[in-house]
């Protein structure tokens, strides 16, 4: 059985070991060494990667007793190797984990909380609480946690051999299912729960822990949280947005939400008096349109080409209408011709009209009733088109 040392010194990078075993493997080869400080995927968090002599470690998984690295070359069996994990990736993982257990002992001790899950990815972690905590809560949760950091309380890992030897010390959490021995980790004056993982030496190393959201998660509460060197590059990112923010407005970092609340009642403003308008403009165009309307045997015709929004068309078309008329009103936007064929007091059905619009503009649409609306590709040839459908209309008003 291999010996586990990152057991006993979660900062030792590297050890010598000897190959008991070599198996060609899926993507690579399955190495059994005697002694490593290869941490496993274990615990919600990812393992070590690294360099196993000549080759490297890609994965680490336990199969039974057995820890299995998988290797991307061969070793010999019985020859000696320096396993050297990645230092960077370990002590990231480190920050993270031990970040975890403060943050879990805070909301345990202020609010009664259990954590019931951790998870860590490579840009995140996250930590899943038994019970929902307030926006404030939270916060003070954060705060002693940072508190508890800046202390650089001792960080220590303990087995114990029975149950019987554990029972004297009070634990936050004991992992179901767990047997002798029990490996115990203790942050100084503060959290003790059973632990399989590496962890830092001093709650200093940790840095900082940011809880960077905290959503309603099966009944209780999700955090996601960064901690150490991940907090410091979110803090460089937001702060590069905010500047650039503050910098739109010739103003200070802090005072970019002001002037943004500011400029968001303004454009609001604007909205309302440019809806205003576009109300007035569309009642003039209205009632110039309805002048423009022609007599047919009593009945009003108007077709017009405008220059209305295609969204606003449809409405326009409708205010024409007189008591008894035909209107066909059409726009041009972007290489698109859209068109609104309405009546109101004739014994007509658009249905029966639309498809002679369709044809000759060369586009497609329906409707029934008094209604019917479709679109086309603008042409060079519209406004003799527009002719065309004119002398149509006119002719039906007239039958
Ligand atoms: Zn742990």
């Amino acid at each position: 059985m291999t010996q586990r040392l990152y057991l006993v010194d979660s900062h030792l990078f590297e050890n010598e070991c000897t190959v008991l075993s070599c198996k060609p493997a899926k993507d690579g080869f399955d190495v059994v060494v005697d002694e490593t400080v290869f941490f496993p995927n274990k615990g919600g968090q990812p393992c070590d990667t690294g360099a196993l002599g000549p080759v490297r470690v890609t994965d680490v998984r336990e199969s039974g007793d057995e820890l299995i690295l998988r290797t991307d070359g061969p070793l010999v069996v019985g020859e000696k190797v320096i396993g050297h994990i990645d230092e960077a990736r370990r002590l990231d993982i480190m920050e993270q984990h031990t970040g975890e257990h403060i943050l879990s002992w805070c909301a345990y001790r202020l609010f009664d909380a259990m954590n019931v899950g951790f998870h860590c990815a490579f840009t995140y972690a996250t930590l899943d609480l038994d019970k929902p905590l307030t926006a404030e809560q939270v916060t003070e949760m954060e705060d002693m946690a940072n508190d508890l950091i800046r202390r650089n309380l001792a960080v220590h890992a303990t087995t114990y051999a029975t149950e019987e030897d554990r029972k004297d010390v009070p634990l936050r959490k004991h992992a179901e299912g767990l047997v002798a021995p029990i490996r115990v980790v203790s942050i100084e004056g503060a959290d003790s729960c059973t632990c399989c993982a590496p962890h830092v030496h001093f709650t200093g190393e940790v840095g900082v822990a940011k809880i960077v959201s905290a959503v309603a998660y099966k009944g209780g509460m999700r955090m996601t949280f960064l901690c150490g060197g991940r907090a410091l590059k979110q803090f460089q990112k937001l702060q590069t947005t905010v500047d650039a923010i503050a910098r739109r407005f010739s103003t200070a970092g802090d005072e970019a939400l002001t002037a943004v609340e500011k400029q968001e009642a303004e454009l609001k403003e604007v909205k309302k008096q440019n809806a205003d308008l576009t109300g007035k403009l569309e009642a003039y165009l209205t009632a110039e349109l309805r002048a423009q309307a022609e007599d047919v045997k009593g009945k009003k015709l108007l077709v017009r080409l405008t220059d209305t929004d295609t969204k606003r068309l449809r409405p326009l078309a409708l205010a024409t209408l007189p008591e008894k008329g035909l209107t066909l009103l059409l726009t041009e936007r972007n290489g698109q011709v859209a068109y609104v064929l309405c009546a109101n007091g004739l014994k007509l059905d658009m249905a029966d009209l639309i498809p002679a619009v369709n044809l000759a503009l060369g586009g497609k649409g329906g409707g029934r009733g008094t209604l019917a609306q479709g679109s086309a590709p603008a042409s060079p040839g519209l406004p003799e088109t527009v002719e065309q459908l004119t002398a149509y209309l006119r002719n039906v008003l007239k039958a």
